[in-house]
């Protein structure tokens, strides 16, 4: 295996159109599991987490840059997020356990790998139960399907960073200098096999929020809440999570933990939570692939959207 560690974009884009069979690494927290489980066996690293331009927070007009390597840590940390962008504070504190948030970058948060209680197993238990789709094998252990993986997309950021009207940029590694800018949802493609709409040469730069209303002296500053559910209350993934945001034009809801890429409703005017939660499992093909069963993930969507309401 090799290792290298750039100071640059520059750089990294070098060796990165120099050897495309290469993997970026950033808080390795979610890439390194994968490693030791050997369902990642790229043998380049690239190790973005020293590249000064990737880092940090700032204020820059109306908007808010966050580097994509900023750690969950430091992100929950931050004074402005904190004030003004609470529920993206709340979700990565949310976010496994403090030795983790420490390392785990936003990035590595946006892009980590789908999840499945069939595909999160070693080579020894892959073999013994005949091996998954995302694994290579012909049919889906959850479904039997020969088509379609639903492994599932489990980023607790995603859902509030949509809500907040986020946008990726992306350096596009074979241009060098084209950045794209697209909304977030925009790096899901809901197959469970290919999650991701960026190639794995790509970088994500940075995440670019808009200042909320108040802070620019307009009136209707959007109210965003967010809950999770799962067994345990630190270290276990989402079973669903879910992000609300109300502005006069409706309320917009975006949930991960519940289908390969992340549900997402745009200024909806109907409060009906039955409604609302049947309007995004149409998007979601939920299956029993997490700790809890399919049912009470259905039901708990309902009731935490009909409390979320009721709280706000
Ligand atoms: C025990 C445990 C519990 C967890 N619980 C949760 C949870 O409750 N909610 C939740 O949302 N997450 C959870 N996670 C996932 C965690 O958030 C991710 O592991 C973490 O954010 C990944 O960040 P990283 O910097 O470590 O990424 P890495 O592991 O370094 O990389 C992850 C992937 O992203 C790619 N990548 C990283 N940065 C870039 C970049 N800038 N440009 C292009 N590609 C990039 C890498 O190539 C890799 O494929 C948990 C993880 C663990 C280990």
């Amino acid at each position: 295996m090799s290792y290298t560690s750039p100071k640059t974009l520059a750089e990294t884009v070098a060796l990165i159109q120099r050897d495309e069979n290469s993997v970026y690494i950033a808080g390795g927290t979610d890439l390194m599991v994968r490693r030791s489980l050997g369902l990642e066996t790229t043998q380049h690293l690239i190790d973005l987490s020293g590249i000064s331009e990737l880092r940090g927070i700032t204020l820059d007009g109306d908007t808010l840059s966050i580097g994509a390597t900023t750690t969950l840590a430091e992100l929950a940390a931050n004074p402005t997020i904190q004030s003004d962008y609470s529920a993206l504070a709340e979700a990565a504190l949310s976010i496994a356990s403090p030795s983790i948030r420490n390392s785990a970058t936003v990035a590595g948060n946006l892009l980590c790998e789908n999840r499945c209680i069939y595909y999160d197993q070693s080579d020894f238990w892959q073999t013994a139960a005949g091996g998954c789709l995302k694994c290579g094998a012909e049919v889906c252990i959850a479904t039997g399907s020969a088509k379609h993986c639903y492994s599932v997309f489990i980023s607790d950021l995603a859902p509030v960073l949509i809500c907040l009207d986020a946008q990726i940029e992306v350096l596009d590694h074979s241009s060098a200098t084209a950045l794209i800018s697209k909304p977030v949802e925009w790096l899901y493609t809901g197959d469970g096999l290919a999650p991701h709409s960026i190639s794995k040469q790509d970088i994500l730069t940075r995440i670019v929020l808009p200042r909320p209303a108040s802070t620019l002296g307009h009136a209707d500053n959007p109210n965003i809440s967010f809950r999770k559910l799962r067994p345990r209350a630190s270290v276990d993934f989402t079973n669903l999570t879910i992000a609300m945001r109300r502005t006069k034009d409706g309320i917009t809801l975006a949930a991960s933990g519940i289908g390969p890429a992340p549900a997402v409703l745009r200024n909806t005017t109907t409060d009906d939570a039955s409604a609302l939660a049947a309007a995004l499992l149409k998007q979601s093909q939920m299956i029993d692939n997490v700790s809890y069963r399919r049912p009470y993930r259905k039901e708990m969507l309902i009731e935490t959207i009909r409390s979320m309401m009721v709280d706000e």
